[in-house]
């Protein structure tokens, strides 16, 4: 048989139906899908012994094949018990599990394993009793002579572990791959003076490094040449979707100074000076006459909704359009409520008219009769308004994309809380028109710069790292275990709730751990720590809890208790409902804080930032771990949401912070964006070769894995 790339994975060998599944999810379907599939580490097989030079009472790594498997209960009938017969060429030895036996059960009979443990004697045979297990591709053949004084030294890859595929199999399937040199059939998209310039593999020795490395420096060799091209790609592709929205026309706006700032004279307080740069920013590319695609990242609380309104102010001035749109119904009404107090004493003969379109209706702003308030239109009439210019600002959720939305003179669109839209929304509202309208995305969830730069590198950025004035610095102190830590901070509490202020405490869980399930012990939860601060902490104020489980009218009635100061202490897991707003509550204490990721912490804790009280945040954690010490402390001592989420990315790298699902990007492409030099020759590689090529004619491979990408939206 000749193999390919394109050679389906079923046909290289006979395939169980267990690993049919398992390569589905994942998504393995043909021979290059296997070749791009990459081991998330290496095992090493320094220092291991073969079974035969075992001896009692010391401790030893060994590689092996399971034999035997066998799940029962310990004769007594009492404790669960597991155990297996491991084989290398030199011998056999037992391994038992006693109360582990769901570890027996992620194993299969012929899986290869690393096992690392003590040996203890029973029976006079000799016994690894619960030793640690790994997942293993082969069994290193000159393991033992580590007792003869040299040390083996293999690299082995492991791949993510999924149920039905062993790294074992997925390593004997490549040998073959490789064997028939299907590797060498496929087109290195990164150009050749590209890869010599800055010393990366080719993609057929990529391919083979990572996944046999000789070496260490050979995987890492590797590594980095994919993250780099990860990288590369994603940059080239905003480059050129940035590239084809330069060419485009739109409104020019001219920007009348004066007018401007009597406008934003009226607000209830003086902008800070990152708010004024934001505007300032925007405001140029109104002028410019090209399509401005902008990025607004600010913290929550530090005064995005302004910016909006004084740059709205701007394209109303000139008699054209502006489409807001948010996620939700409560947003579009909380953001139709606020542009009117901005607009209503607005310095012009004529007043603002503003709309609101929701699934649910459609207001008018001036109502007719009475022109300090708004009134209910008809959907029709309202629509009437937007195709003949006559309502300048329409405030609304996705009911704004609908077809039957048309604007006289879209000019300006704003999309608040961006990530929590799909990525379509911004076409199907651009091609309203035959103009290009000027673009803004709001987001308040803090991305680190690299971060930013590649997934939004088709957008500008613009950061609002400035908090209104006025507002404390909240006070966040790390509380170590211990009853006395504890009743210190308890003690303040109730002398908050003396003066009158309320707070949260939060739990990882909601109910108590299920014993017969493996989890953690020792970690707080809503219900059992509810009981216990009202019987024993807080026996004089009102406690209650919130969460996920309760039914929607017992969740609205204990908000509506907290609103209204009837409950002085709640007790919430993480999902505190979106858009709480109690400026009441000051105090926000935190169960397990490690648990969390820190840029969850940080939006925990911006929940008590809302008045001009001291708010205070505790960080209860039982953690020895260094680092996770070390992850609190950057709480404590992080000035802002940015700095810690490049913290974050840092300490953890992390995917799942950012959902790089979203974003389509892989766990390596994580790693690479940590590497700020990586990112910026990244960029600067795609924007050099997009100039000379632009359209990718002369890199048929490369436009190739554009189109291939094509269904991830990098916006
Ligand atoms: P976000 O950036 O989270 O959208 P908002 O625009 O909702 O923040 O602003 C939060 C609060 O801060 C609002 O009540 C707003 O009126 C107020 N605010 C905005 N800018 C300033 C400022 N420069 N000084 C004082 N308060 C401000
Ligand atoms: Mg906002």
């Amino acid at each position: 048989m000749i193999l390919t790339p394109n050679t389906e994975i079923e046909q290289l060998g006979r395939i169980s139906e267990d690993q049919k599944k398992a390569l589905t999810r994942l998504r393995i379907s043909t021979v290059q899908d296997l070749l791009l599939h990459f081991p998330n580490r290496y095992g090493d097989t320094e220092n291991a012994l073969s079974i035969e030079t075992l001896e009692e009472g010391t401790s030893a790594t060994v590689y092996g094949q399971i034999e035997k498997l066998d799940t029962g209960k310990t004769w007594q009938g009492k404790v669960p018990k597991a155990s297996a017969r491991l084989r290398d060429e030199t011998g056999t030895i037992t391994i038992t599990w006693f109360r582990q036996p769901y570890i027996a059960r992620m194993m299969t009979e012929g899986s290869i394993v690393k096992v690392t443990g003590k040996i203890t004697s029973h029976n006079k045979k000799l016994t690894f009793v619960n030793p640690k297990v790994e997942q293993a591709t082969s069994i290193p053949t000159n393991a033992g002579n580590a007792l003869f004084g040299g040390t083996t030294h293999t690299l082995y890859p492991v791949y993510p572990e999924t149920r039905g595929i062993t790294s074992n199999w997925i390593y004997h399937a490549l040998q073959k791959i490789f064997s028939h040199e299907v590797h060498m059939q496929l087109t290195d998209p990164i150009p050749k003076e590209m890869l010599e310039k800055y010393n990366l593999p080719s993609l057929q020795t990529a391919l083979i490094w990572v996944h046999t490395p000789k070496s260490e420096d050979d995987a890492y060799a590797a590594r980095k040449r994919f993250a780099f091209q990860e990288v590369f790609l994603i940059q080239l592709k905003n480059q050129k979707e940035r590239n084809k929205n330069a060419q485009k026309q739109s409104f020019k706006i001219a920007i009348n100074k004066t007018r401007m700032k009597e406008f934003v004279q009226t607000f209830p307080f003086q902008l800070t000076k990152s708010q004024k740069d934001a505007i300032q920013d925007i405001v140029e590319d109104f002028a410019s006459g090209k399509p401005m695609s902008r990025l607004l990242e600010g913290d929550v609380g530090s005064g995005k909704t302004a910016i909006a309104a004084a740059t709205v102010f701007a394209v109303t001035d000139e008699h054209l359009q502006t489409a807001y749109m948010v996620p939700t119904e409560i947003l579009a009404k909380q953001h139709f409520a606020s542009f009117i107090e901005f607009f209503k004493d607005i310095p012009m003969a004529q007043q603002v008219k503003i709309g609101l379109i929701t699934g649910s209706g459609c207001y008018k702003y001036p109502s007719k009769v009475n022109g300090e308030i708004a009134t209910k239109i008809s959907r029709a009439q309202l629509l009437k308004w937007i195709a003949n210019g006559e309502i300048p600002i329409v405030i609304g959720t996705h009911s704004l994309i609908q077809k039957t939305v048309i604007f006289e003179n879209l000019a300006y669109v704003i999309i608040d809380e961006q990530h929590r839209f799909g990525t379509v929304q911004r076409q199907k509202l651009a091609r309203k028109d035959d103009m290009t309208p000027h673009f803004l995305s709001m987001t308040a969830t803090p991305i680190p710069r690299t971060l930013a730069l590649s997934i939004y590198g088709d957008l500008d950025l613009t950061i609002v790292d400035q908090m209104p004035m006025g507002r404390k610095p909240i006070i966040t102190e790390l509380v170590l275990p211990g009853e006395k830590n504890r009743n210190v901070v308890y003690e303040k509490l109730r002398e908050l709730l003396r003066e009158g202020r309320q707070a949260y405490v939060i739990c990882p869980r909601i109910n108590e751990p299920d014993p017969n399930k493996q989890t953690a012990l020792n970690v707080a939860s809503v219900k059992a720590e509810t009981a216990r601060l009202k019987e024993k902490v807080f026996p004089n104020w009102n406690v209650a809890m919130l969460h996920s489980k309760m039914k929607p009218d017992e969740k609205d009635k204990i908000m509506k208790q907290f609103e209204d100061n009837e409950i002085d202490v709640l007790v919430s897991t993480s999902v505190i409902e979106v858009g709480v707003n109690v400026p009441n509550a000051t105090t926000i204490i935190i169960e397990g804080a490690e648990r969390f990721g820190l840029s969850q912490l940080h939006q925990l804790r911006g929940r008590v930032l809302r008045s001009s009280h001291q708010a205070y945040a505790y960080l209860f954690s039982d953690t020895k771990t260094e680092t996770s010490i070390e992850r609190l402390k950057a709480l404590q001592s992080a000035k802002n949401g940015f700095e810690l989420s490049e913290f974050d990315l840092q300490f953890r790298g992390s995917g799942e912070l950012y959902g790089k699902k979203q974003w389509g990007i892989t766990d390596l492409g994580m790693e690479a964006i940590k590497n700020i030099k990586m990112v910026e020759f990244a960029r600067k590689e795609a924007q050099q070769l997009l100039k000379k090529d632009p359209e990718l004619d002369k890199h048929t491979s490369l436009q190739k894995f554009l189109e291939q990408k094509g269904e991830v939206h990098f916006e």
